[in-house]
């Protein structure tokens, strides 16, 4: 069940990893659509907030990993509109290839990094999606809803800044919050994900959610510039 966060944006926990339902003037839009099962679990959430996937106004997927995208092509094949995301990873999701190596586990993580390595690289997980490549740093969505690049966790990650309630911060994996503010689980390129979390420090919001752990509300930018500097 979707769950307020702030008027007007819902969480939804999909056992790992969050999605999220915010309303613009203009309509609704999901903001990532968990792992490969979630599909039947978020058209049910959907349903209990009077929208079937088709009434959406539109998708954004924060970068391109499973637990992210991965419930997206069953939610098109219930009517979902087009994705929109970073051209950096837009086209891998497309063909559902949602995972690109060489992806660094951070510690304590990395015990696991042989067994990741192991597997095949960019082999499709998900099956072909319908996505739109245009959300570029500084572009807004509805007006309301900025476009901050963070790449790092992975080429095209994007963060989300919606301009309302003192600032909410959608930052998929450019952190987690779980037993506080920390690094994601790991990264395509380390010293981009240093940059980006910095990058999000740069920004004033009171609340920042984001795709592992539970929302970080009050003073959240200054706990962000707090934790990862600025
Ligand atoms: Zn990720």
């Amino acid at each position: 069940m979707f769950k307020p966060v702030v008027p007007g944006l819902y969480r939804l926990a999909l056992g790992m990893v969050n999605a999220y339902l915010l309303y613009t003037p203009r309509g609704a839009w999901l903001i990532d659509t968990g792992d490969l099962s979630s599909g039947p679990t978020i058209a049910n959430a959907l349903q209990r907030m009077n929208l079937t996937p088709a009434q959406l106004r539109g998708i954004i997927i924060t970068h391109l990993h499973y637990d992210h995208s991965g419930g997206l092509a069953y939610l098109q094949q219930h009517g979902a509109p087009a994705a929109i995301m970073h051209p950096r990873d837009a086209d891998d999701v497309r063909h559902g290839i949602l995972l690109r190596r060489p992806f660094r586990l951070t510690p304590p993580l990395n015990v696991a990094q042989e067994l990741l390595d192991a597997r095949p690289p960019a082999q499709p997980m998900g099956q072909p999606t319908v996505v739109d490549a245009t959300a570029v740093h500084d572009t807004f969505i509805d007006d309301v809803i900025q476009v901050i690049e963070t790449p790092g966790h992975s080429a095209g990650h994007i963060s989300l800044l919606w301009q309302m309630h003192g600032g909410v911060l959608i930052g998929g994996d450019v952190c987690m919050h779980v037993f506080g503010l920390r690094h994601a689980v790991g990264h395509e390129d380390e010293h981009q994900a240093t940059v980006s979390r910095r990058r999000i420090g740069e920004y004033q919001y009171d609340t920042l959610v984001v795709g592992h752990g539970t929302p970080l509300c009050g003073n959240a930018s200054d706990r962000v510039r707090h934790i990862f500097g600025a």
